[in-house]
């Protein structure tokens, strides 16, 4: 069958991650250039370095604009002064509340320059004068970026070390909930790891208008996600040297697709209900472009996949109607069968030895899972609260599943006691998330807001 040849012409030449859309970035969306560059001068220092590469670089959290002393120093969005005091090795700081979950922070100010706090500004306002306050080495503006309570690495995409900067210039990034430096709404791309303790990073990809998320490793330092985006098919990679990109594919659907991305064998396969048809998407390398081919299954609903060792095709688990249904392929074909199991929201799939995934699912406060016993498919309650969504996956030998319950992250993982819970990340998430293993003791968590 033609889906298997092209498996096979596929294998020949999988890659890792390729970029098929390459010079495609994320399109303009009006929170670009939400924020302006709040003074002028050489950036000496960004986010993790020093652009001298001096020592403690990696502590350091935000930009240094060097210039002479007495420079006006500007808002770099409209908002609220939260403080504005002399902080040990900030010196003389301000930090604006932006809305949003944004803030920014402007240190080492010349004494006796400071805007009062709890006042509001507008966006280019001057709000101080550069100085040299606190532990510092040279006249310059600490220029930090914050969002939901983590310094933000993706500055460092428009700072770069030694460029020259202008006060006032548009910074030409994503600020999610920033429009014209004002606050509004959005659904910005975040990447939830363990590092002390639990941090996320904003991709600085605002996707506002997706419906799925599925993030699978490929190899290199982060995971790929595929997502949905106003019924596009979007590829997302990035690395902590290039930083991250989302390009459109070539794939579209209609509105109510659900996708499910696997590894499969190096190369991405990408699992989706549209239209009530189950689709096997795959890059077509030589042609440059995604293939959605149809298995010919009619189905609708969500889908979760697992690739089973062996197998020449994803297996995936699909909700057809809250009913839980199984779809597999071998040389005859494509086929599906019902479990005789109900699940509503938001399902996923794990192979946990076997050839057969176990499924997750949150019901009546609960989390659920569903597996085949030797008497055909059981579901049973994990005795975890939650009334989220599942998100689960091997984390080296443990099967663990990260849930969202109330607007939080959770994880639980199943150990010599069985279900327990590893409580929670401290971090909010829409339920619009998906777990990914990378290597270590610790997931990670590509979410959408
Ligand atoms: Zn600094």
């Amino acid at each position: 069958m033609s889906i298997r040849s092209k498996l096979v012409a596929l294998a020949v030449t999988a890659v890792s991650v390729l970029a098929l859309s390459a010079g495609v970035v994320a399109p303009a969306h009006a929170d670009t250039n939400a924020m302006i560059v709040p003074a002028s001068g050489t950036v000496y220092g960004q986010w993790h370095k020093y652009c001298d590469n001096a020592p403690g670089g990696y502590d350091h959290n935000g930009v240094d604009i060097s210039n002479a002393a007495g420079g006006p120093i500007w808002a770099a969005a409209a908002g609220t002064v939260v403080a504005s005091s002399y902080s040990g090795t900030l010196g003389n700081r301000i930090t604006i509340d932006h809305g949003a979950g944004w803030r920014t922070v402007y240190a080492h100010l010349k004494t006796g320059t400071l805007i009062a706090n709890g006042t509001h500004v507008s966006q280019g306002q001057q709000i101080a004068q550069m100085g040299n306050t606190g532990g510092n080495y040279a006249v310059h503006l600490h220029f930090e970026t914050w969002y939901n309570g983590a310094s933000q690495q993706f500055v460092n995409n428009y700072f770069t070390c030694f460029k020259n900067v202008v006060r006032g210039t548009p910074i030409p990034l994503n600020y999610p909930g920033l429009d014209g430096g004002t606050a509004t709404s959005s659904l910005p791309l975040m990447q939830v790891y363990a590092g002390s303790g639990w941090q996320q990073g904003y991709t600085g990809i605002d996707f506002t208008g997706a419906s799925d998320i599925s993030a699978i490793y490929m190899g290199g330092t982060w995971p790929t996600v595929m997502a949905i985006k106003d019924n596009t098919l979007y590829q997302i990679y990035g690395s902590e040297t290039e930083g991250w990109q989302a390009n459109p594919t070539n794939v579209t659907f209609s509105p109510g697709a659900s996708i499910s991305a696997v590894n499969f064998n190096g190369t991405i396969q990408v699992m989706a209900t549209d239209n009530n048809t189950v689709y096997q998407i795959y890059p077509d390398y030589s042609a440059g472009q995604w293939v959605k081919a149809s298995t010919g299954i009619q189905a609708s609903g969500q889908i979760s996949s697992v690739v089973v060792p062996g197998s020449n095709w994803p297996t995936s688990i699909v909700s057809v109607g809250g009913a839980l249904h199984l779809v597999w392929a071998d040389s005859a074909g494509w086929h599906i069968g019902n479990t005789g199991v109900t699940a509503s929201g938001r399902i996923s799939a794990v192979l946990d030895g076997g050839n057969l995934p176990q499924v997750y699912s949150v019901e009546n406060g609960l989390l659920y899972q569903t597996f085949a016993g030797p008497n055909g498919w059981v579901k049973i309650s994990t005795g975890l609260g939650a009334n989220g969504a599942p998100s689960a996956l091997k984390v080296g030998n443990t099967l663990e599943v990260i849930v969202t319950s109330n607007g939080q992250l959770y994880q639980a993982y199943y150990g010599s006691n069985g279900w327990a819970s590893a409580g929670g990340l401290g971090i909010a998430s829409s339920n619009l998330f998906s777990a990914v293993y990378l290597g270590g003791d610790q997931p990670q968590i590509m979410k959408l807001g």
